[in-house]
């Protein structure tokens, strides 16, 4: 194969395009979605790869010379994207898999390796991000993740079975995880890191403490036009108030990234003073306990807010992943395998993270030159690309010949544990 990274880019260039918001968008389970698949599907084929999708619908293709698929150095991925995303958040690290896969079958490597494609890693279609990894390593419960709605009001569990899989089987796959001796993950950066080092590919040392919670506001849907003002119960209101509380808080808790992304009136028309408003929150700081506290200090907020405008308010949990420090003898490891490659670490949530405490696990950075992502001006330049996969390559090549051990479970889950399930 003499397939580029830009050139299996290019590929799917047309596929998903949010032709209103610019950039993609490919929800997980969408028609862009599944033909993204196919096309991985496709590739993974033509280069002999043993293609099956697995009850949790990850997709898993094969090199296994041996017949063996135990001891196997994967890499891997995902295809969805966030409404109105990039082009290289997820898909090139699945294109990048398979130009490393071509350069170890050019270089005669053995063993066995295998490229994964994780489903709903961004959680923008049910909420729950890293949602095929979670499920994999039992971080969430097949139970909650079938009940989670898209904004349709569609489930998990009706939505996959939509799709071909059978909820009944999804759930914990011990033995994908214990066939993994090493897990390697291919990203875009989204910063600027590798810009101000001048460096094209780095290698991530953590991953920010990051989670998701829905502030429910219940007040009283009503008539725009005959309900005086000092009658309303408006939660659109307490909403707004709260969206500019949750900045100031997070301004002075330094370290704080806090954002309210998205909001869901019900039932959201011009009209209509809504019955209820979903405020989802997302809060990132490396320190668990701080990351805990400002929630905690946003939710006594929300419910005084509330209260002011005759309103009440809920808070709910939907996924919580503690600060991931990726294992630092496996980072120094590919570092100097590729050039002494600078270490840095990222704000945005993976499936590696996921992974991090079950598998030796590390990511790899392509320079992002406008340190944009999560948008349409999310860049990675050609030579770049190619220079990701390169070192994809050279570090699955070191991996396959000296694995690295087995890291030992935390007593606690700090990996993507999810304290509600
Ligand atoms: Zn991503």
């Amino acid at each position: 194969m003499t397939d580029t990274v830009a050139g299996l880019l290019d590929e799917i260039a047309d596929i998903g395009r949010d032709p209103a918001r610019g950039g993609y968008s490919r929800p997980v389970h969408s028609d862009a979605e599944h033909t993204l698949r196919e096309w991985f599907r496709g590739h993974a084929a033509r280069r002999g790869l043993d293609v099956r999708t697995d009850h949790n619908g990850t997709i898993w293709a094969w090199h296994a010379p041996s017949g063996s698929r135990d001891g196997a150095a994967v890499t891997g991925s995902h295809l969805d994207s966030v409404p109105g995303g990039g082009a290289y958040d997820g898909p090139l690290g699945i294109a990048s898999a398979l130009v490393a896969f071509d350069q170890l079958a050019a270089r005669g490597v053995g063993g066995t390796r295998a490229i994964a494609v994780f489903g709903e890693e961004e959680g923008s279609r049910f909420g729950v991000a890293c949602l095929g990894s979670r499920l994999a390593t039992g971080a969430i419960t097949p139970e909650r993740a079938l009940a989670l709605k898209d904004t349709d009001g569609l489930t998990y569990a009706e939505v996959a079975a939509r799709s071909g899989l059978d909820p009944e089987r999804m759930g914990p796959d011990p033995d994908a995880i214990a066939r993994m001796k090493a897990f390697v993950e291919l990203h875009v950066e989204q910063g600027r890191g590798l810009v101000d080092l001048g460096r094209p590919v780095g290698v991530a040392t953590s991953i920010l403490g990051h989670g998701r919670w829905r502030i429910s506001i219940q007040g009283e849907g009503n008539h725009a036009g005959t309900t005086l003002m000092a009658d309303r119960r408006d939660p659109m209101v307490a909403a707004g108030r709260l969206i500019a509380a949750v900045r100031d808080l997070a301004r002075a808790e330094p370290g704080a990234r806090a954002t309210v992304g998205r909001l869901q009136p019900v039932p959201g028309g011009t009209n209509v003073i809504a019955s209820t408003v979903d405020v989802w929150l997302d809060v990132r700081h490396p320190d668990d306990t701080v990351t805990a506290s400002l929630v905690a200090r946003i939710g006594e907020e929300a419910a005084e807010l509330a209260t002011d405008e005759g309103c009440t308010a809920t808070l709910t949990e939907e996924s919580l992943s503690g600060t991931v420090d990726f294992d630092a003898a496996l980072r120094d490891r590919l570092s100097a395998h590729l050039g002494d490659a600078p270490q840095l670490p990222t704000g945005a949530g993976h499936d590696a993270g996921v992974l991090a405490g079950r598998v030796p696990t590390a990511m790899l950075f392509t320079r992002n030159p406008t340190g944009v992502s999560h948008a349409p001006e999310e860049l990675c330049e050609d030579a770049d690309a190619e220079a990701g996969a390169a070192a994809l390559a050279d570090g699955l090549e070191l991996l396959a010949a000296d694995p690295p051990t087995v890291p030992t479970a935390p007593d606690t889950d700090t990996t993507g544990g999810c304290p509600l399930v």
